[in-house]
């Protein structure tokens, strides 16, 4: 078996893993978990100590997409019976800041439901986001989309400080989960959103039927894109989406695949994302020895474990909030 210890000590060094060390890191066998779990937290340690980001997400548009990602409740094709509604007002969407205020959360995420933001919604978005940056000390990461050109730099201009749109899975698996956008339109937003000074944020679905050469090859590419932030989402197939019924990962994999990202992307703020609760079950403490980051309150169509719950965890493993909020680099 890989010395994971030595591996790490070596990725602090500057070291790049192969491909052959990640599949030996995803099919570490189970009784090895605190080996590798703990060999993960030496890097994580290197770059953040104890500390935990908390980010909280708010979705200001709700169902009704044109696109087909398999996995979304929000699709055109999915029959999930969640609650749609249109962009909201300006002030529910500041007044949701000042709940991610009160829960320390150090970073606060605007997501919109559909392909991209119309002139008008960017417009209702930026205002709100001018306005919490004046209010309260929050990072501000906005989730809208594919951007058409001059979008990146509007939001750069009202103080957005990153950009998320996740890669989702790998180039090769991509068209098996969506068709009605490209690998390349989700890698060229990201480049969008970088080249306009704003910090990118770009992360995977883990548990959509993908191999485990994939899941390598997705944590590679978010290297090459260089994201600052790499949420990792454990597929949470739901009802009446493409995807429903998968069910394939396990506690112990979940923490397998989160220390590959963090051999992977050593310095990076790794958040162990949608799912957390479901897949990781009573093993969601030990995710934060790979990860550095999670969100707090709800998802986007699913709930998540109560503020409190998470915060007393975090008391728990002797983790700090990192109060800061999220660094960014730009
Ligand atoms: S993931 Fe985004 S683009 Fe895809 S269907 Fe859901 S809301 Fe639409």
């Amino acid at each position: 078996m890989l010395n994971f210890k030595a591996l790490a000590n070596d990725v602090i060094k500057g070291y790049e893993i192969t491909e052959e060390e990640a599949m030996e890191i995803l099919e570490c066998p189970d009784g090895e978990i605190l080996e590798l779990l703990n060999s993960a937290y030496l890097i994580r340690k290197q770059y953040f100590g104890n500390k935990v980001k908390l980010n909280m997400i708010i979705n200001t548009k709700s169902g009704a997409c044109p696109e087909n990602c398999g996995y979304c409740a929000q699709s055109r094709d999915s029959t999930n019976p969640i609650e749609k509604y249109r962009m909201m007002e300006k002030e529910t969407i500041v007044s949701g800041a000042e709940r991610a205020h009160q829960l320390n959360s150090g970073t606060y995420c605007i997501v919109a439901s559909g392909r991209g933001p119309t002139t008008r919604e960017l417009n209702q978005v930026t205002s709100a986001v001018k306005e919490i940056k004046e209010k309260y000390d929050l990072k501000i990461c906005a989730c809208l989309g594919i951007l058409k050109p001059g979008q990146a730099d509007q939001l750069k201009e009202a103080g957005v400080d990153r950009y998320n749109h996740n890669i989702n899975t790998s180039e090769k698996h991509h068209d098996t989960i969506t068709t009605s956008h490209s690998y390349q339109d989700r890698v060229e937003t990201v480049n969008k959103a970088k080249d306009a000074g704003i910090s990118p944020c770009s992360g995977v679905i883990v548990g959509m039927k993908e191999t485990k050469e994939d899941v390598i090859h997705m944590a590679i590419a978010l290297k090459e894109l260089d994201a600052d932030s790499i949420p990792v989402n454990f597929l949470h197939a739901m009802e009446g989406t493409l995807l429903e019924g998968t069910d394939e990962l396990n506690p112990l994999y979940c923490l397998k695949v989160l220390s590959l990202f963090r051999f992977i992307n050593p310095s990076k703020e790794i958040r162990i994302s949608g799912g957390r609760e479901v897949n990781l079950r009573s093993l969601q403490p030990l995710g934060l020895y790979a990860a550095n980051s999670i969100f707090i309150g709800d998802y986007l169509t699913t709930a998540g474990q109560e503020g409190t719950k998470d915060h007393q965890m975090l008391k728990d493993l002797g983790f700090e909030v990192d109060y800061e909020g999220s660094e960014m680099p730009v």
